[in-house]
């Protein structure tokens, strides 16, 4: 049965987001046929709709206002409910970002409707759409079924591949004014960590350096083989508790999840906790010189070396590929 669904776009610095067009997939999926609406919530963000229709949005919903500048939980939640409102869609999907797994509880939570999160895939064969989610920290998985009423779902980013984008689709645009009153969380200044490069959780390449990195400067080739690859770097806790990098780049269980095309993990045991971040990533690599060390179990690649003999091989080689 077709259903309309809205699908939260998320803007990062006046772009959007990846997690944007496989958000509108999703939607496409479990709308069966129906509308997929695109609600971008911001200040000054209309010159990216055209980019959501193209990725497959029927229509834009845009909902502007000073106070939206910046995310807060108050602000986005009193711009999407007047959507909803005004829309009274069967689905709503966001990304499983920092945004979405903030917001989504909290406005399922207000309209007493159901909630899948963190899904990896969606099966839709004409039944209700089931929804695939890791469970135990990626060791199964299960599968949802959701039969009546508005659900909110949150999608992995990385894990549904967004459509073609198709230049030239036409879809409507239109605005919600909204009354942004009672913002219990004003924020003045937003100050960006000295990172550069591509979004850690979106990263379809990650470098990741652990305990055997053994000092901030042995980042420096896993980050020279991570521009290599057009990826980002990331750590392990080890790395992270031994002041050789920022705790932005922890990934595992109290990290970030993540789920690369390709994980190249040096110098990193491969610890339960660790695993659970990046265990699902599509092909992963591991360099480390214990022959027995865990991260091998899950490695479709292992290389037994000194990680500082093993990359700079990988960077030289790379760089032959490239020219
Ligand atoms: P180690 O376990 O010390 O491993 C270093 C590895 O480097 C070894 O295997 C060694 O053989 C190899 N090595 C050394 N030198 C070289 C070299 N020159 N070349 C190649 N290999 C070399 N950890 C996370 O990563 N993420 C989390 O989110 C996380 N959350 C946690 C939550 C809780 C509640 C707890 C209790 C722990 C958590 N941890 C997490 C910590 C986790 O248990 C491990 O301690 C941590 O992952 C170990 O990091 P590591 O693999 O870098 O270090």
């Amino acid at each position: 049965m077709s259903k309309k669904v809205l699908v939260l776009a998320e803007t990062r610095e006046g772009s959007l987001r990846n997690v944007s067009f496989e958000a509108i997939a999703a939607g496409k999926m479990i709308a069966d046929g129906g509308e997929v609406i695109s609600v971008l919530i911001g200040n000054g963000i209309t010159d990216v709709v055209n980019e959501l229709v193209a990725y497959g949005a029927d229509r834009v919903i845009t909902v502007e206002d000073a106070k939206l500048e910046q995310y807060s939980s108050d602000g986005f939640s009193q711009a999407l409910l007047a959507v909803i409102e005004q829309e009274n869609p069967e689905g709503i999907v966001m990304g499983h970002t920092s945004l979405g797994k903030d917001l989504s509880p909290k406005l399922a939570s207000r309209l007493n409707s159901g909630l899948v999160s963190d899904v990896t895939a969606i099966e839709a064969d004409g039944d209700s759409p089931k929804f695939i989610r890791p469970i135990y920290s990626g060791k199964a998985f299960e599968k949802k079924v959701i039969k009546d009423g508005l659900t909110f779902i949150t999608i992995r980013p990385n894990n549904i591949p967004a459509l073609e984008k198709e230049d030239g689709r036409s879809g409507d645009v239109s605005s919600v004014s909204v009354d942004i009153t009672d913002l219990r969380t004003i924020i003045k200044e937003v100050v960006r960590k000295a990172t550069d490069g591509v979004d850690l959780s979106e990263a379809k390449v990650i470098v990741a350096g652990g305990r055997g990195v053994k000092s901030e400067d042995g980042f420096k080739p896993l980050k020279e083989l991570a521009d290599l690859l057009g990826g980002a770097v990331g750590a392990s806790r080890g790395a992270c508790d031994a002041d050789y990098c920022d705790y932005s780049l922890q990934i595992g269980q109290t990290g970030k999840v993540v789920t690369p095309d390709l994980y190249i993990a040096c110098g990193i045991s491969g610890a339960i906790q660790h695993m659970a971040g990046m265990s699902n990533s599509k092909v992963i690599v591991a360099i480390n010189k214990d022959p027995e060390a865990n991260i091998f179990k899950v490695a479709d690649y292992g290389i037994v070396g000194d990680l500082f003999d093993v990359v700079p091989l990988l960077i030289e080689e790379f760089k032959k590929v490239k020219v």
